[in-house]
């Protein structure tokens, strides 16, 4: 359940508190709020259609699909303008009549769709590989059309990331909780409501899979899982919990599964970026020289988390107070090659690319600056300022849900 909350007061509710209508399961803290909403609330004309449309969850599911849907088309107009979709062939979706989206790294001509279209790719493939009951590795990959495009093999972004969220999550949200595949859905949710910047829903999201997850009993790897994204989604929102969570959430995962699984290094990597919001530059620079040729080994250089731990690992040195000439010069180095490798694989549209780019521009002033002595505080308080202000976004990242085998 993400509708955690009475529809009427907003009061919390958790997963089980209160009462709800016996017709369409809408929430409510108690029988006042309840018969406030049927006599003033328009609860008596609504409550038949979304018993109809499902009950209240997913009711408010598609209905969610469909404004995600309109904002990513509208998002994505311009670069659209003229296209059609690679699915279908047509300009609007024949039933639903949205637009067309692109939210990946594909380029030129390639890739425009209608979400709806990929949507149902997506949902068909997985249902195949639950039919052929094929290894969780088989399924794993069929998942991955949910949250990357099988075109470019790039994950989608922003808002496009935030419509295939709801779409998920609208077609499992009915299985039963214990699940993994509605577990997955929840969690793909939360960091596509995240990727879109909508923080607060996603909050409510990743609270409400985590207390899913301690109920039923998952995983311990599972939950860190969920806490990392958690905390992601905290640093977002400015709450001073984030760092401690994420430093939590990187020490469970080297217990868990060593220094080198790629879940161990994306926890490190978004441990890292909180140091450096936190100003502990030091920290976060030994972290990453660790944590940078155990990434490069597993992931591949030109992998996105290699780009974002040599990106941070720069930042580090340019802000850090004892920084020297060599220093800035070493991260502008590292900046131009991470720069020119963002650019090829995931085009110059991406906000990494974009980020990594910003932050090229401040080192090369600030190594002008440093040239042409003094380097006066002033510039370098400026300097992290807008760094921080312009990178936050492409920062964190979230980990997917993925299958796990049975045990
Ligand atoms: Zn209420
Ligand atoms: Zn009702
Ligand atoms: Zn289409
Ligand atoms: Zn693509």
């Amino acid at each position: 359940m993400i509708l955690t909350q009475c529809a009427v007061c907003a009061a919390p509710l958790g997963l089980a508190l209160g009462k709800k209508c016996g017709r369409c399961c809408t929430r409510y803290c108690g029988p006042a709020c309840q018969a406030q909403h049927w006599k003033e609330g328009g609860h008596d004309k609504l409550c038949k259609k979304i018993k109809r449309g499902g009950g209240a969850e997913q009711y408010h599911a598609n209905k969610k699909y469909e404004e995600a849907v309109a904002v990513a088309a509208e998002t994505c107009a311009e670069d659209t303008k003229g296209q059609t979709c690679y699915i279908c062939i047509e300009v609007l979706h024949w039933k639903t009549k949205e637009g067309l989206v692109r939210g990946c790294s594909c380029r030129g001509t390639a890739g425009f769709a209608h979400v709806s279209c990929l949507a149902e790719q997506a949902k068909i493939l997985v249902a195949e590989g639950e039919e052929y009951n094929l290894d969780h590795k088989a399924k794993n990959a069929r998942w991955g059309r949910w949250h990357t495009c099988g075109l470019c093999e790039q994950e989608y972004h922003g808002v496009v990331a935030c419509a295939f969220g709801w779409a998920c999550w609208k077609t499992y949200l009915g299985r039963p909780e214990e699940t993994q595949v509605r577990r997955m859905a929840m969690s793909l949710l939360g960091s596509g409501l995240s990727d879109a910047g909508l923080n607060l829903d996603a909050l409510s999201v990743g609270e409400a899979e985590l207390s899913t997850l301690l109920r039923v009993g998952a995983s311990e790897d599972a939950i860190l899982g969920v806490q990392n994204n958690l905390a992601n989604t905290y640093e977002k929102l400015g709450r001073l919990e984030s760092l401690r969570m994420r430093r939590d959430v990187y020490l469970g995962y080297v217990k868990l599964l060593g220094e080198d699984d790629e879940r161990t290094l994306i926890s490190a990597n978004n441990y890292a970026a909180s140091l450096i919001e936190a100003e502990r530059f030091e920290e976060a620079k030994s972290l990453l020289l660790k944590a940078i040729p155990a990434t490069q080994r597993s992931l591949g250089e030109s992998d996105d988390l290699t780009l974002k731990m040599r990106w941070y690992y720069a930042e580090a040195l340019c802000r850090d107070d004892g920084t020297t000439l060599d220093d800035i010069r070493e991260a502008e180095t590292t900046l131009e090659d991470t720069a020119r490798i963002a650019r090829r694989v995931l085009g110059g549209a991406h906000p990494l690319t974009a980020g990594v780019e910003f932050c090229l521009r401040d080192s090369r002033a600030a190594l002008r600056a440093r040239e042409t002595p003094p380097g006066s505080l002033q510039e370098r308080v400026e300097y992290a300022l807008r760094a921080s202000q312009a990178v936050l976004d492409a920062r964190e990242t979230p980990l997917p849900g993925s299958l796990q085998e049975s045990p």
